[in-house]
């Protein structure tokens, strides 16, 4: 793929994290999913090679870049076939969240280990009852006694929240007590994963990851002053600190995937021989991988659009340039995986060939953090001032 966005140390970025990601690759994701267990290796060696906190800042042991460089190595990543999840969560949200508005003590107490990998966060915001609709959250935060120390009980329920049982802690999204009617005035709050009252079980996904979903249900959970992250009257500004990193992220991971499942069935076409020539020479084989490459490659452009509009310190820019970015990797990552599964023909629904299970892994890309419709309902409403149905 070509690279004219990106400067010399980006693309020695990508080339880097290309050769750790051959040293590990589909083989060794399939196994750990197998063992039922993480890719912890990978995630040491990412970290220590400086990978995991790249976007963090130096002065906390991060490599002091931004999402830019961040998304470089989950894409790069996800193209080997081995895509890490939860560096979209700890080191893009979580990160970069306790960076911006974090206190000077949980920027020391997290920063350093969200970048070397010996801590990990969790991200939670959805909701069973609320969905795609996060002004709907009722987990709610109520002050444990009074004065400045004052801590806080957290009540509510979340859903779907991705690797809790390997992540130190979770970074929950919560509303104060007072603010429960009218719109959304979310609350960070970091909640320990062994907080007594924090109660997890494992969702039964169809999905082929090392990474679990988790139901969780906050019970009066007891926490102190100090787990609010940033101000408790912000508003929504802090929250999309976390939200267009993730979106970004979240493209990345798809043109990643879209990367791998293209490859190999170019790969497969090339060689597979059931007329005069190999089925790559056929239009109906070559024009769908040729319009999967065009896709991706327009998707990541945006991608790049919206990374560099985020590390410039645009965060209103940055919102509908990351909304766009994450639908067009979305949908581009659904049809590449689509198209590379139906060149392989039934060796497409072989284990051995290991494609079809990244037609369940790709939907994650349309549907998650931020549904395919919901970015167009953003389109239409802020881009485009067309009126609202809900
Ligand atoms: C693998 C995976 C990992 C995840 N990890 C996390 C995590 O770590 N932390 C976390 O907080 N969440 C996580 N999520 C949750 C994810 O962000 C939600 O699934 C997503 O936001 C959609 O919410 P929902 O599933 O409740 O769907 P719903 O909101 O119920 O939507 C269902 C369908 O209705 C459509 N719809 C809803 N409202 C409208 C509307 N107004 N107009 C048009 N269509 C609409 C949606 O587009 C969707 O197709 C994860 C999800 C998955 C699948």
């Amino acid at each position: 793929m070509s690279t004219v966005l990106e400067t010399e140390e980006h693309q020695a970025l990508r080339t880097a994290v290309a050769s750790l990601g051959k040293r590990y690759g589909r083989d060794y994701l399939t196994t750990v999913i197998r063992e039922g267990s993480h890719a912890h290796e990978l995630w040491a060696e990412a970290a220590g090679l400086g990978y995991l906190g790249v976007n963090l800042p130096e002065e906390y042991g991060g490599g002091g870049g931004g999402i830019a460089e961040l998304s470089i190595v989950l894409e790069e990543l996800g193209a080997a076939g081995s895509p890490l999840l939860m560096m979209i969560v700890s080191p893009a949200i979580c990160g970069t969240v306790i960076a911006r508005f974090g206190t000077e003590a949980q920027k020391r107490q997290w920063l350093p280990g969200l970048a070397d990998g010996s801590l990990t966060m969790a991200f939670g915001i959805t909701e069973p009852d609320a969905g795609s609709n996060s002004h709907r959250i009722t987990t709610t935060a109520r002050r444990d006694g009074t004065g400045e120390d004052a801590g806080w009980l957290l009540t509510g329920r979340k859903v779907f929240v991705s690797g809790v049982d390997i992540a130190d802690a979770t970074l929950i999204v919560g509303r104060t007590e007072d603010a429960r009617s009218g719109r959304l005035k979310p609350c960070l709050f970091i909640v320990p994963r062994d907080a007594p009252g924090f109660g997890r079980s494992a969702i039964d996904m169809e999905l082929h990851t090392p990474e679990k979903q988790f139901e969780l249900v906050l019970d009066d959970v007891r926490l102190p002053a100090d787990a609010l992250v940033g101000d408790e009257d912000a508003g929504l500004l802090q929250l999309f600190a976390g939200l267009n990193p993730e979106r970004i992220m979240t493209a990345a991971f798809g043109i990643g995937m879209g990367r791998y499942a293209l490859g190999r069935a170019v790969e497969y076409a090339r060689t597979r021989q059931v007329w005069k020539a190999p089925i790559g020479s056929h239009q109906a084989i070559a024009h769908p991988l040729a319009t999967a490459h065009i896709e991706l490659e327009l998707a990541r452009l945006m991608t790049q659009k919206a990374a560099r509009l985020y590390d410039d310190g645009d965060d209103a820019g940055a919102g509908e340039a990351a909304n766009m970015a994450k639908y067009a990797a979305g949908e581009a990552c659904v049809k590449a995986v689509d198209q590379a599964v139906h060149t392989l023909g039934g060796n497409g629904l072989t284990r051995e060939y290991g494609l079809a299970s990244l037609v369940t892994a790709s939907r994650v890309a349309r549907i998650a953090p931020v549904s395919r419709e919901m970015i167009l309902n953003y389109v239409s409403h802020q881009s485009l001032g067309l009126p609202k149905s809900y």
